[in-house]
């Protein structure tokens, strides 16, 4: 994607492209009037007036930069409330349209009434000529074949509208840590899998990835992100960072959680915040929570975890489970573990410890035999994984320096099919 483009195809203009006076004054809001020429349409932030010789966009909200994209689009749109949704298409669909169309309300809907008001009159999903997913205030711009995709309109849709609040919103100040793709990964794209159900595996993979690729040197601490070049930075500002709020959420509840994304959005809309402040503003008046969990911020690793001595003796009527569970890779965190039992009659006691030393011994009282224990079965924890919890999956061989052996005696065609496969994956992977 050029930083500017104008050409018979489109235009395309951001702050990069010094297409307006840049100042050290922010943007306090715009009116920015456009001619186009016949059959195109052009958009910007905020809403949309159209006056005979000219087409106006303009909004009263404080913006970071101004946008103009344009080019021979054609329209749909439907109003919702107050609100105008929209599909700009270059290439005309509009069975592709309606998919965007439909569950967008929705999604700002929910959105409002968890955070705050959708702050714009209008939001639209932009086709792009370059292959993109750009949240930007009031619009998204996706590749074309991007936005050609199935399941485009369950997951990076409710994720570029969400940084409308979070990055477009609360603004993020990247030499104190992006704190807003995490926050809006975890409110989005694990929001959409959880209330399938499917949260568990979710986390799964997100902890996978992470354990993947950033443990084996690339790993940095969450101040550190600021915005995702490869596969590494994408699991420490994604997986490692959502991970971090899943388990915040988990520790201040659900309620104290959801108010504390209310207090982030009210104190520091339109204002620019890293990543300690957006965590002072929710977990709010509860110093003991900010203790536990500011050390994320400028460490790098996270824990390995292990149980060993682990007995069962009886103890009338019920049983008792002794275990000793110890993390280790980094400095001691406070830890919130959860642990399920199996028992004798094929109920699950579920239960949690914490653990705030590098090894600690529990004991639970149990109603009847123990079976098997297991530790954080749901992936509630940001933690490496044991490399026995995962799956074999590609990215376990990739995250790390790996060879890969070729069959030198194959036929020449084979060979060359064997050869550009392993190009096409040393491109991606540079470890390879
Ligand atoms: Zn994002």
């Amino acid at each position: 994607m050029p930083e500017g483009e104008l050409s018979p195809e489109g235009v395309y203009l951001d702050d990069q492209s010094g297409w307006y006076p840049v100042t050290a004054e922010e943007i306090r809001g715009f009116r920015l009037a456009v001619s186009a020429p016949d059959g195109w349409q052009v958009l910007s932030a905020g809403r949309r007036d159209e006056a005979p010789d000219a087409i106006t966009w303009h909004s009263d909200r404080p913006q970071q930069a101004l946008y103009l994209v344009g080019g021979p689009y054609h329209r749909h749109h439907r109003r919702e409330g107050n609100l105008t949704l929209s599909v700009w298409l270059l290439h005309d669909d509009p069975a592709l349209a309606r998919r965007y169309l439909a569950p967008m309300g929705e999604y700002i809907r929910h959105y409002s009434e968890l955070i705050g008001p959708y702050p714009y009159a209008k939001f639209a999903v932009v086709e792009n000529r370059w292959p993109t997913g750009l949240g930007m205030p009031s619009f998204t711009l996706l590749g074309s074949q991007v936005l050609r995709l199935p399941f485009i309109p369950y997951t990076s849709l409710p994720h570029e509208i969400l940084h409308n609040w979070w990055g477009n919103g609360v603004w993020v100040d990247y030499r104190k840590g992006n704190w807003s793709e995490g926050l809006t990964a975890y409110l989005a794209d694990h929001w959409m899998k959880e209330r399938q159900g499917k949260g568990v595996e979710y986390r799964l993979r997100a902890l996978q990835r992470y354990s993947n690729f950033a443990a084996r040197g690339d790993d940095m601490p969450l101040l550190s992100f600021v915005s995702r070049h490869d596969d590494a930075s994408q699991s420490v500002g994604y997986s490692k960072s959502l991970m971090f709020f899943h388990m915040l959420r988990r520790r201040l509840g659900d309620e104290a959680f959801d108010a504390g994304l209310r207090r982030l959005w009210r104190e520091y809309r339109f204002r620019r915040i890293g990543f300690q402040r957006a965590v002072e503003a929710l977990v709010g008046d509860r110093p003991e929570v900010l203790r536990d969990f500011l050390p994320w911020l400028e460490r790098t690793g996270a824990p390995r975890l292990d149980v060993t001595e682990v007995s069962s003796t009886p103890a009338p009527p019920g049983h008792r489970l002794a275990f000793v569970l110890s993390q280790s890779g980094t400095e001691p965190y406070t830890l919130e573990v959860p642990v399920a039992v199996t028992l004798s009659d094929g109920q699950v006691h579920r239960d949690q410890v914490r653990l705030e030393r590098a090894r600690q011994r529990f004991t639970l009282s149990l109603p009847s035999r123990p079976l098997r224990l297991r530790i954080d079965p749901e992936y509630d924890l940001l933690r490496y994984l044991d490399p026995s919890e995962q799956p074999p999956v590609l990215s376990l061989l990739f995250g790390g320096k790996t060879w890969l052996v070729l069959p030198t005696s194959a036929p020449d065609q084979e060979k060359a099919a064997w050869e550009r496969l392993a190009r096409a994956w040393q491109r991606r992977y540079p470890n390879l």
